[in-house]
């Protein structure tokens, strides 16, 4: 184990994110507000089409949080999410002490099932009890199914929660993700596409939504020369320091785009002839991803049921980091008790997936190593196979 550790994802930085710091400190600008967080949030507008309002948070969750929150979500609601995702998309429909109704993938984006979703709305209505909010999330960068979850939405009337969380960089039929639902939640954690070491942002079409979302992660201030609050506020907003960052990132967030987008294509090409494995691309020119992360799905009737979690073994031997796909949702034990809808196509993503490096800082030498792995493992389970 001498070589060096390959990450699966880690922190790229372009080069003028400490200009950007050190002005900060130059201004004594070191609070959750200041010219680099407005510099920021004008950036963010101006890629994602110019269309939307961008206000900078602390967390990606904490964009989340917010928007439920101006949904009116509350005790007792219930809101779908998608099954297949990190848990910040579900929790904070917890936090409201709402219920999440969780849906299925499908097979194409391995996003939220249209089919699925459907079915549920018709099920929680029956049952007495319309979802508030249906949270639906780019997996990967990769984008959902976007025209056919709106149109669901549109005809039950249930406002969208887009979590492009992943997919900054990412668009649908030439939209960028983050602007294709009611609310969009960006997120700028350490091994996001870029990131302000954490950070997150919520995307909204009006100003006054953008106003109430500062309003609320800065403590609910009532216009008072004295503290007064008639709401419940939240500390929220994104400092001046980790918005500097991303000011610097988003110079570099188009080429790094493109990096991602080189390291899909090399496994895509790698796997091209490897019978029973699947890259995750796009279904058709309507999707571009950023390929923040590329997962493979690994037939287990050609490699057994074990062969993610081997390859996986395989790999961290020889210091390559690599991780198995999201443990969807209605499988963790904290959420057990939610009502869930689909098959099993999100449980089979999990057990025979596997996300593999794809960060743009990765070199060609390190892209080889990886490879090497790759053909020891895929040889011998080939040859095993016949
Ligand atoms: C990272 C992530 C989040 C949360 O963002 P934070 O900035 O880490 O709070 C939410 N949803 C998905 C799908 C994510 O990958």
């Amino acid at each position: 184990m001498s070589s060096a550790k390959i990450w699966l994802s880690s922190p790229h930085m372009g080069g003028t994110e400490q200009k950007y710091i050190n002005e900060a400190f130059e201004s004594n600008w070191i609070a959750p507000l200041g010219p680099n967080v407005t510099g920021f949030e004008n950036t963010l507008q101006e890629y994602l089409g110019g269309q939307v309002e961008v206000a900078a948070l602390s967390a990606g969750t904490a964009a989340l949080h917010l928007s439920l929150i101006m949904l009116g979500v509350q005790q007792g609601d219930e809101v779908i999410c998608q099954s297949m995702t990190f848990s910040a998309s579900a929790n904070p429909i917890a936090y409201q002490g709402a219920t999440p109704v969780f849906i299925d993938s499908e097979p194409e984006t391995w996003n939220m099932c249209p089919v699925a979703l459907e079915n549920a709305i018709k099920e929680r209505i029956a049952l007495g009890k319309k979802p508030k909010a249906i949270i639906a999330v780019h997996l990967y960068g990769m984008p959902y199914k976007a025209d056919e979850i709106n149109r669901i939405a549109e005809a039950y009337n249930i406002p969208v929660i887009e979590d492009s969380a992943e997919a900054l960089g990412s668009t649908y039929k030439g939209r960028a993700c983050g602007t294709l639902g009611e609310f969009g939640i960006l997120s700028f954690n350490g091994n996001k596409i870029i990131t302000t070491s954490g950070g997150g942002a919520l995307v909204v079409k009006d100003p006054e939504l953008k106003k109430k979302t500062i309003f609320l992660s800065t403590q609910a201030r009532d216009e008072a020369p004295h503290y007064q609050h008639s709401v419940i506020g939240y500390n929220y907003r994104m400092s001046n320091i980790c918005a500097g960052i991303g000011r610097g990132q988003m110079e570099v967030l188009d080429e790094h785009v493109a990096l991602r987008r080189k390291v899909n294509a090399y496994y895509a090409e790698y796997f091209k002839n490897t019978e029973g494995i699947t890259v995750l691309q796009e279904p058709d020119n309507d999707y571009f991803s950023n390929h923040w992360l590329t997962a493979i799905h690994i037939d287990p009737s050609v490699y057994g049921n074990t062969a993610a979690e081997e390859l996986r073994l395989m790999l961290e031997a020889d210091n390559i980091e690599s991780r198995p796909l999201w443990k969807p949702m209605h499988l963790q034990p904290v959420f057990e008790k939610a009502p869930y809808y689909g098959g099993t196509i999100a449980e089979d993503l999990f057990k025979n997936g596997l996300c593999l490096p794809s960060g743009s800082n990765m070199t060609e030498a390190e892209i080889k190593r990886i490879g090497t792995v790759l053909d020891k493992f895929f040889k011998t389970k080939l040859s095993e196979a016949f």
